[in-house]
């Protein structure tokens, strides 16, 4: 349907777009005014809740990772194949990076987590998830150096007004102790979204996308960081990141997400 065929329609169209803007606007205060008057709501399943984003019932729901899991890779083993058994993914695919943890499997209610951080400004769920994540990466926390977000390109960042991963790494440097390093990696091209990709088109659209900005080299060089995203999914993006890092003579890079994705082949984001 072509929409600039005939002006009226043209007007319509216009009129269509006001509208949904001025509805939207009205939604965003609305729910302004309901979150001073009302108690939080369960991001998830919207029972009221005290305190934080998640009610008891949908906190149980989440998969939290535990061992045994992959060293390498942070992926769940189905049974304790013993210490430093890594699992055939990182054999057949070795990351650039060393170590890669989760707090969770990305699921329906993790997806729900991430989405109302990443697109409804539910900046309030960043504390917990990343108390989840500080305790899953404890390990990697123990002997890193600095906490690095994903960037963001800076018009994405403009449209959406704050990072996510920038949110969750603020949280874990307040848990950890770890500082934060937020503008020493750049996303100096912008990249298609990952979603709907294959797995060798992840990796060909975010490669060359990261650089350490040349000032803050000497923020990487001969560090161990840790590298912060919300999800992990083909690991695309981390390993582009990672190189980007390493390249700039970071001494060792981790990866620290929310939730991954263990089945790749059955879990669609
Ligand atoms: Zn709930």
């Amino acid at each position: 349907m072509d929409a600039s065929a005939s002006p009226s329609r043209s007007i319509t169209g216009h009129l269509r777009g006001a509208l949904a803007t001025a509805r939207a606007a009205f939604r965003h205060t609305a729910r302004l005014a309901l979150d001073i008057a009302l108690p939080t709501l369960c991001v998830s399943c919207r029972e009221p809740v005290s305190g934080e984003g998640v009610c008891a019932a949908c906190w149980s729901k989440l998969s939290f990772i535990a061992p045994p899991y992959c060293p390498r890779l942070g992926i769940p083993f189905v049974y304790d194949p013993g210490p430093d058994l890594l699992s055939m993914e990182a054999i057949a695919n070795p990351p650039a990076y060393r170590r890669a943890r989760a707090a969770v499997r990305y699921d329906d209610v993790a997806r729900t987590l991430v989405h109302a951080l990443k697109y409804q400004d539910r900046t309030d769920l960043a504390p917990a998830m990343g108390r989840w994540m500080a305790r899953a990466g404890r390990e990697l926390l123990a002997d890193a150096d600095a906490l690095i977000p994903v960037p963001l390109h800076w018009r994405r960042g403009w449209s959406r007004r704050y990072n996510q991963s920038g949110a969750l790494a603020r949280a874990i440097e307040r848990q950890s102790g770890v500082k934060l390093a937020s503008e020493a990696l750049r996303r100096v091209r912008p990249t298609q979204q990952q979603i709907g990709l294959s797995r060798s088109q992840r990796a060909t659209n975010v490669q060359g996308a990261f650089k350490v900005a040349v000032p803050r080299q000497s923020d990487i060089a001969g560090r161990r960081v840790i590298l912060v995203d919300d999800v992990l999914t083909s690991g695309a993006t981390a390993d582009a990141c990672a190189r980007a890092l390493l390249r700039a003579k970071a001494a060792a890079v981790d990866v620290l997400v929310f939730a991954r994705v263990v089945d790749t082949h059955k879990a669609p984001i």
